[in-house]
């Protein structure tokens, strides 16, 4: 399986994956559909899957148009975001499992930035690696907003994927790094890992690369949202309690001017 990232919109990622000996392809949260579809033209690929993680318009955009090119494919999204997603023809929750080009899938049910949110996760197979998709979910650096759950909810989704093998990598589907990591060093000036992270990153950008994907290893390391319990984090937000110390870390973010 080979995984194409598209750059869309103004900082959202399209990701195309392509299984080269059947020639097919799926897409995750097709943001719009043209590039995509410049994409399989490009590859001669057929469309079989789009996987969407949650159903806000920069990640379901495309749906219609690729569905009225390929009716075939199937729409793959959360069993709870029934009625929202346009043309979902399955309903998942955390548990279950999907498949494509020869690799399986397992899905998580990771509410916080929306209630239904999912993430797919292909667990490593042969010589290749496990990959993440996890839509708002776990951002390089930072999370997704809280728009539908409570702190509550979304550390205990951070925790399942905090879970997976280090080397994992994760495909999020913004490029929020750079001011993502801003608010971390303001909550972990100590930490030597980040602050080499953000050296690395700003010359990334400045190079015009995507930071995306990370990998579970390094968000442990560097990402506040996936530090809740360790000693730096407690201290800065003078709490202990878990969900306490993420609820304050998260509106501490949402208040910050960047
Ligand atoms: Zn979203
Ligand atoms: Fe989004």
């Amino acid at each position: 399986m080979n995984i194409y990232r598209l750059a869309v919109l103004n900082d959202n990622y399209v990701f195309v994956l392509h299984d080269p000996e059947t020639n097919t392809a799926a897409v995750v949260d097709p943001a719009i559909a043209e590039p995509v579809l410049a994409k399989l033209d490009e590859l001669d690929a057929e469309l079989v899957a789009i996987f969407n993680t949650h159903h806000h318009g920069d990640h379901i955009g495309g749906n219609s148009v690729l569905i009225k090119k390929f009716p075939k494919a199937i729409v793959y999204a959360g069993e709870k975001d029934r009625d929202r997603i346009p043309h979902q023809q399955v309903f998942l929750k955390g548990g279950d499992q999907v498949s494509f080009g020869g690799r399986t899938a397992d899905v998580f049910f990771v509410p916080g930035h929306t209630y239904a949110h999912i993430a797919y996760y292909f667990a490593p197979a042969d010589d290749q690696g496990g990959e993440l998709f996890c839509g708002d979910t776990l951002f390089a650096g930072g999370c997704g907003r809280l728009f539908e759950g409570t702190p509550t909810e979304m550390l205990a989704s951070m925790e399942q994927l905090r879970r997976l093998p280090d080397d994992t990598r994760v495909w999020c589907a913004h490029e929020y790094t750079l001011s993502n990591l801003k608010f971390a060093l303001t909550v972990d000036q100590d930490n030597t890992a980040l602050q080499e992270r953000m050296i690395t990153a700003q010359a990334m950008r400045q190079r015009g690369e995507a930071t995306v994907p990370t990998t579970i290893g390094l968000e442990k390391r560097t990402n506040p949202f996936m530090r809740w319990d360790t000693a730096a984090i407690k201290r800065s937000a003078g709490l202990d309690i878990p969900d306490r110390v993420f609820a304050r870390i998260r509106g501490q973010k949402d208040n910050f001017a960047g």
